[in-house]
């Protein structure tokens, strides 16, 4: 059998690794709790068990190995949910919202920290983020987000003079920028690995190569596995995009969508005369984002959301290839960086993010069951945000009485998208509207009216990705 095609961090990851990524369940085993995932959200939420209740017996079942999902394949921009402020005020209250503005900024800092404190090495910089204008459309387009955490006492943006964004973006093609200092960039791949390591340190089990096949939801919840299975007090869904074709009632909960991301070859004196010289995450402020950034071993990376869906959110072969976009990449690669026309590209890949309606995550019971605990929706913007996501289900598991287990966030998901085939067919004839409308703004053209319209359908369901 071939190997499977890793993703490029991933693959710069295991390369740096001894050759056994784990091993199958081959017996019918008992545990405390079984955490079915093993992305940043399973592993989180594995490892902050461990760390309050070392007794526990946590297992980790892994379809592949920890890391193969969006964890071990994204951009690596560590962001907060601070612009997603005016949704969690909609949606849950002023004062919910300013906790979970503060708590996704903890978590950057408790990420760094924890690395830091157990010798994983995910290239992590706190170098900030900068959200820029890349046409005149786009110009303060955040303002009114970042005004009101001002007046609310929560802001740590500052927008910067033209020239110093364009200097620090490097970049010319940026014509306004906000800057946060909370925030910053990893290697992904790294990240998710680093974690397995440690919950295997702390004393968790992990099972790669073992698919869930079905979950018997008994008053002792049973995770099924091709060649075993484990009876568990506690189970926990960490399966983000696989999720709604596992379980159906999620099928419009989520929807499932590409970013596309392409890397170069080291170029690190081209990076620093363009003043890329730091880990700082740039994303434009466009519905499909323009996201980049620069590696500790002198490449850039840049990624785009919102080129392909699933049809009825299955997981196909197609977010598991390199780019179908590469195309598009590289032509907004050489539109902000005309000088790295001649620099080679290493790989381009893709992956699955899975949108919700709010763009914010959800967690909650399976079918209210008291023992069966789930997490998903991060909409591409999970790196930082699946921190929480750990802590969120780690207090579920051990039943606590807390701040994250009394948050509206745990209800559930927050709204539904349109039934198929309805929702296929409208999601690229906005996503087509949408792409008309950006190149038009960026030739500084009056979009159609129509696209207009159109595209402000994606804009009520908010951005398709990052923040
Ligand atoms: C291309 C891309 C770029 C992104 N860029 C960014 C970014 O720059 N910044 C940011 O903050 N966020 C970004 N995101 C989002 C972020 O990567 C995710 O929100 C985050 O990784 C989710 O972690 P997770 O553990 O919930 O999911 P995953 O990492 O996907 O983990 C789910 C795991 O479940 C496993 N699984 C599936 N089915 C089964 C089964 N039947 N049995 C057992 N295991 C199973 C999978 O193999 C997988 O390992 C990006 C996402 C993508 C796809």
């Amino acid at each position: 059998m071939n190997a499977p095609l890793r993703p490029f961090w991933l693959a710069q990851a295991l390369a740096a690794e001894p050759a056994a990524t784990g091993v199958p369940l081959t017996a019918a085993i008992e545990a405390d709790v079984c955490i079915v995932g093993g992305g940043f959200t399973g592993l989180w939420t594995a490892i902050q068990l461990k760390q309050q209740r070392p007794d526990l017996r946590v297992v980790i079942v892994e379809r592949d190995l920890c890391g193969a999902g969006a964890s071990g394949r994204n951009g690596g921009c560590l962001l907060t949910l601070a612009t997603k402020y005016f949704t969690l005020r909609k949606l849950f209250g002023a004062a919910e919202a300013a906790r979970i503005v503060q708590a996704s900024e903890r978590a950057v800092g408790e990420i760094a920290g924890f690395c830091l404190r157990h010798g994983i090495d995910a290239e992590v910089r706190l170098d900030g983020t900068l959200y820029t204008a890349s046409n005149t459309a786009q110009l303060d387009s955040l303002r009114p987000v970042l005004d009101e955490l001002q007046q609310q006492g929560l802001s740590s943006w500052q927008q910067w003079p033209l020239a110093r964004v364009q200097a620090h973006a490097g970049s010319a093609r940026h014509l306004q920028g906000f800057f946060s200092p909370v925030a910053g960039s990893l290697q992904p791949g790294k990240l998710v690995r680093g974690l397995a390591r440690v919950a295997q340190q702390l004393g968790v089990t992990v099972y790669s190569q073992t698919p869930m096949l079905a979950l018997e939801q008994g008053s002792v919840p049973v995770v099924r596995t091709p060649h075993g299975q484990v009876r568990a007090q506690q189970v926990v869904l960490a399966l983000n995009a696989w999720m709604p074709q596992l379980f159906r009632q999620f099928s419009r909960s989520v929807v499932l969508v590409s970013s596309d991301m392409l890397i170069t070859q080291p170029c690190p004196e081209q990076l620093t005369e363009l003043g890329l010289d730091h880990g700082c995450a740039v994303l434009d402020s466009r519905t499909f984002v323009n996201y980049y950034r620069t590696t500790a071993d002198g490449r850039l990376m840049l990624g785009k959301g919102g080129n392909s869906f699933a049809f009825a959110n299955r997981m196909h072969s197609g977010f598991d290839q390199p780019s179908r976009w590469e195309g598009l990449l590289k032509e907004q690669l050489h539109s902000f960086f005309p000088s790295l026309r001649e620099v080679p590209l290493a790989s381009s890949w893709t992956g699955a993010s899975d949108r919700t309606v709010s763009g914010l995550p959800f967690f909650g019971q399976l079918n209210g069951h008291p023992r069966i605990h789930y997490g998903l929706g991060y909409s591409g913007n999970g790196v930082g945000p699946s921190y929480l996501g750990g802590e969120i289900l780690s207090s579920l598991v051990l039943g606590q009485d807390n701040a994250w287990t009394r948050s509206p966030l745990v209800r559930g998901p927050l709204g539904r998208f349109a039934p198929e085939p309805l929702r296929y067919l409208g999601v690229h004839l906005v996503r087509d509207a949408i792409r008309r409308q950006e190149r038009a703004e960026d030739a500084n053209r009056q979009p159609r009216w129509l696209d207009r319209r159109l595209a402000r359908l994606a804009e009520a369901a908010g951005k398709a990705d990052k923040g």
